[in-house]
């Protein structure tokens, strides 16, 4: 799950400074291996459901599957009664794009269906999303699909000691424009800890160089939103999923990202 951004939009170049960004929490070592605990139970259920995805499935199906694994694991589902939010995973059928409340729509061939997990475990939290398909689905779903995951990898490769928010943004942007997809602008990343929405935001588009600069320690959820037509969005009447304005599909990779000193090390990798 995302936050939306801030009313402020984009952040101003004074969080570029050389000081530590305030807000920003650098986690121990042992933090550290809470959190792989809760991304590896992430991982697991977004496997899970990944196979669990067929024709006639309800969405809601893929919810209690989600929670029963989260809550077996030991571990309770993070989105459950955020901002009252109903469902244990958001589950977003093509046009949606984020946020979608499980129910009793049945997938069909040609879907795509984004799953976005949270569990806490301990009081640490990992968050991770991926969209699947079930096939038949068009070529141009099949190439969203694939540009959003190979997004998701570039953002991940830059987020190295040293660099800034803004290369995660930039080089997620650079893979979906070249491609001719758009991000979305309203939701983005997020730092991930003891909270589910910590600072700083890791928006999907941005100039190289610029935002706070990464540290070690940080853990970050990168989870660039790719929209195959326009980058606009609405919510739905009821008050959560969020779809594309234009109708057309969209995709949603999620990691739960630490800075390591040799680099990045994904936190909800199976
Ligand atoms: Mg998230």
């Amino acid at each position: 799950m995302r936050r939306p951004v801030d009313g402020g939009g984009a952040r101003s170049a004074a969080d570029g400074g050389a000081a530590p960004p305030r807000g920003i929490v650098v986690r121990s070592a042992r933090e550290i291996e809470q959190l792989r605990e809760a991304g590896r139970i992430v991982a697991a259920v977004l496997d899970a459901l990944g196979g669990a995805v067929e024709p006639g499935i309800e969405t809601r199906d893929l919810d209690a599957l989600a929670e029963r694994l989260i809550r077996a694991a030991g571990a309770v589902p993070t989105f459950k009664g955020y901002h009252g939010f109903p469902g244990s995973i958001c589950v977003s059928v093509n046009e949606a794009v984020v946020h979608g409340v499980p129910g009793a729509r049945r997938l069909r061939p040609g879907d795509i269906v984004s799953c976005d997990v949270g569990a806490t475990l301990g009081g640490y939290i990992g968050d991770g999303a991926g969209t699947f398909t079930v096939p038949p689905v068009s070529a141009e779903s099949g190439r969203l699909l694939d540009v959003t995951r190979r997004a998701l990898a570039a953002g991940i490769r830059a987020a190295m000691p040293g660099a800034r928010v803004g290369d995660i943004s930039h080089a997620v942007q650079t893979v979906v424009e070249s491609e001719g997809f758009s991000v979305v602008r309203r939701y983005c990343g997020h730092g991930v800890g003891t909270s589910m929405h910590e600072e700083p935001q890791v928006p999907n588009y941005g100039e190289a160089g610029q935002g706070p600069l990464l540290r070690t320690g940080m853990v970050l959820a990168i989870e660039p939103m790719v929209n195959a037509g326009g980058d606009d969005v609405r919510v739905l009447r009821d008050r959560w999923t969020v779809v594309t304005r234009d109708g057309r599909p969209s995709a949603h990779f999620e990691h739960t990202v630490a800075i390591r000193e040799a680099g990045p090390e994904i936190l909800t990798a199976p």
